[in-house]
């Protein structure tokens, strides 16, 4: 099956009332230095949706949320643009895109001395205009915190959270960040279930799917069952270019994860989610 296939599979599973609020990425290319890392990348998330992006290491997924929330290191040379509900972020103001789109990075930025209000009280520095506080954001705060399901941590320290813990205060700030937007959001997460054990996993699946209720949510993950099981739509990327996108039955096919990760896959897909077994290639040498 091609990538068109999988484009055209896909596209059904989520109405277009809510692709008009999504994030669409069309043409993107990121180089640094001469060397292509993101290459004219197309791909849509709709709002209501969750939208995993999967990939080998190196594939070019994490650069590729940067160039979206627009936080590239300086010497990136990007191109193509990023629609949110049809408006242009790529052009927008860097304060304003920040109300717009918030990225939890892999190893987000964390303060270990801050307490996890103060931390998710950061996310609101793109709202004010100069420093200090606006009315209404002590709310804000606390709304995002219990949210996030984050209201127990509020006074503990960053450096004694787990890494599950972490990964909602981490969430609870890029929903603060948001909050008061004039339009709605979108919330991207690169690899937000990464070192994280089967139950907090679940937790957190669950509590974006919550926030995915009324915003398109991104987020990249390795385990290709938990995107197959979790996600409304996959999209693959492979050396900075889309091999294929829409709904993972049509995405994630044994041929496919194949010639992308260079081994077999067994996929059983049943109510209760997709189990994946993999093996490697048989090469034929026993080498
Ligand atoms: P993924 O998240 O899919 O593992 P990345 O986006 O982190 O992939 O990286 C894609 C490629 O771009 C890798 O080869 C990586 O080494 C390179 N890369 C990522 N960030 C930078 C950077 N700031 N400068 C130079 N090369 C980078
Ligand atoms: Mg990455």
């Amino acid at each position: 099956m091609s990538g068109a296939d999988a484009r055209v599979l896909g596209a059904g599973r989520h109405t277009s009332a809510a692709a008009g609020a999504g994030l669409q990425v069309r043409g993107l290319s990121v180089a640094v230095r001469g060397r292509s890392i993101v290459d004219e990348a197309s791909w849509s998330a709709p709002a209501g949706a969750i939208t995993a992006l999967v990939g080998p290491n190196g594939a070019g997924k994490s650069t590729m949320l940067r160039a979206i929330a627009g936080v590239l290191p300086e010497r990136a040379e990007r191109s193509g643009s990023v629609l949110l509900g049809g408006e242009r972020l790529d052009t927008m103001p860097a304060r304003r895109r920040a109300r717009r789109i918030a990225l939890v990075e892999q190893l987000a930025d964390a303060v270990p001395q801050l307490t996890a209000r103060e931390a998710v009280r950061l996310g609101r520095t793109p709202h004010h205009r100069m420093l200090g506080f606006s009315l209404g954001d002590d709310a804000v705060v606390e709304r995002a915190l219990e949210d996030a399901g984050a209201a127990p941590l509020a006074e503990r320290r960053l450096a004694e959270l787990s890494g599950g813990e972490l990964q909602r205060v981490h969430i609870a700030r890029a929903l603060a960040q948001q909050a008061g937007a004039d339009e709605g959001g979108a919330l991207l997460l690169d690899e937000p279930t990464n070192h994280l054990d089967v139950a907090w996993q679940l937790d957190l699946l669950e509590l974006v799917r919550r926030i995915a209720a009324d915003r398109p949510v991104v987020l990249t993950v390795h385990d290709l069952a938990l995107a197959a099981t979790h996600a409304d739509r996959v999209v693959l990327v492979d050396g900075g270019r889309v091999i294929a996108e829409g709904g993972a039955d049509a995405v994630l096919t044994s041929d496919r994860i194949r010639s992308v990760y260079g081994v077999e896959a067994s996929i059983d897909a049943d109510a209760d989610g997709v189990a994946i077994r993999y093996r490697r290639l048989d090469t034929g040498g026993g080498a």
